[in-house]
């Protein structure tokens, strides 16, 4: 069955909240383009959208705000970091900041990373919705992977209609040019992604600016941060059982350390992958991983496991 269709009333972002708070996914129309909004807090509901898009990787998703209170409740921002809140949200600006001690976005939102991207877009539906709701959504682009980002609602209902819960019809976005992303952990900004938001203006209120194309020992792009969340301890992939000393990561059904999902459910697996690899990397030397079938949201799991496994 196709998701309804609803002009953006009162009611209409009531039932969104509520379908968001029930774990459910909503297009929402942003100033850039259409995003597919799911609670950031909720790994499941990510593991959704992760399938919906028919991602082949985790990439770390942005995480969407209401205001700056809900921003730096999961985020550190620092004093540079803040005044470029103070000037360029609500806007097409994301900024990478150290994730706070109590955030709730979930590990997998964050692709595992101890960073976390944040922005308050300035679109009056996405707003309302994000005021209604009460917390950070994750919101990429409401479209199946690979395919063209959609600037309008008849686009999201033809290419995701039958695997998201509600969209939400805001007329055409105005742009479709993404939102600028710096990283402002450092003493200086990174630009890692540019945007609808001119570089030239970071620099006005922040000096300094760093691209990483022409710092070789900077990320080339911010697919590339991914490869700094690594476990310490040795991960050995495809292991039918694990050998003496090692823990076990299991998939389906036996006996495992931790086990990704005891019913052999992806969806489940990807929910669980970054919290359970977390928890044995801390209390193992060694890990041995079940192997995971590779289709839908198991290609994710294994491009993830793999990096991790290479650079451990
Ligand atoms: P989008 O597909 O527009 O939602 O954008 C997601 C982009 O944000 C991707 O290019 C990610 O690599 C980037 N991103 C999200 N979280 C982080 C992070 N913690 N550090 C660096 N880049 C990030
Ligand atoms: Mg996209």
């Amino acid at each position: 069955m196709s998701a309804p269709v609803l002009p953006p009333t009162n009611d209409a972002i009531t039932h969104a909240a509520d379908l968001l708070r029930a774990g459910g996914l909503v297009a929402m129309p942003t100033e850039t383009v259409y995003g597919l909004a799911a609670n950031a807090a909720d790994a499941e509901a990510v593991a959704r959208l992760y399938a919906a898009k028919g991602r082949p990787r985790f990439n770390p998703l942005i995480a969407h705000v209401a205001n700056l209170e809900m921003a730096e409740a999961q985020g550190v921002f620092r004093a540079r970091a803040l005044e470029l809140v103070e000037a360029f949200w609500p806007g097409p600006l994301t900024l990478v900041v150290e994730v706070a001690e109590h955030a709730t976005v979930s590990d997998l939102a964050r692709a595992g990373l101890p960073s976390l991207a944040l922005r308050m877009p300035d679109h009056p539906v996405a707003r309302s919705l994000l005021a209604e709701f009460g917390g950070p959504l994750v919101a990429p682009s409401a479209n199946p992977s690979g395919r063209i980002s959609p600037t309008r609602a008849e686009h999201v209902a033809a290419d995701m209609g039958d695997l998201i819960d509600l969209i939400l019809d805001g007329g055409p976005c105005a742009s479709g040019l993404e939102s600028t992303i710096i990283d402002a952990r450092g003493d200086r900004p990174a630009l890692l992604r540019p945007g609808s938001l001119d570089p030239a203006e970071i620099d006005r209120i922040w000096p300094g600016l760093i691209r990483p194309e022409a710092n070789p020992d900077a990320p080339q792009s911010p697919g590339q941060l991914l490869r700094h969340y690594a476990p310490q301890a040795k991960l050995r992939l495809n292991a039918t059982t694990p050998d003496e000393g090692e823990a076990y990561l299991g998939f389906g059904a036996g006996e495992a350390t931790l086990n990704l999902s005891t019913s052999a459910d992806l969806t489940e697996a990807a929910t669980n992958l970054f919290g359970m690899l977390r928890e044995l990397d801390q209390r193992y030397d060694r890990i041995a991983v079940a192997p995971i079938p590779d289709h839908g949201l198991g290609e994710a799991i294994n491009d993830r496991l793999t990096r991790a496994a290479k650079t451990a």
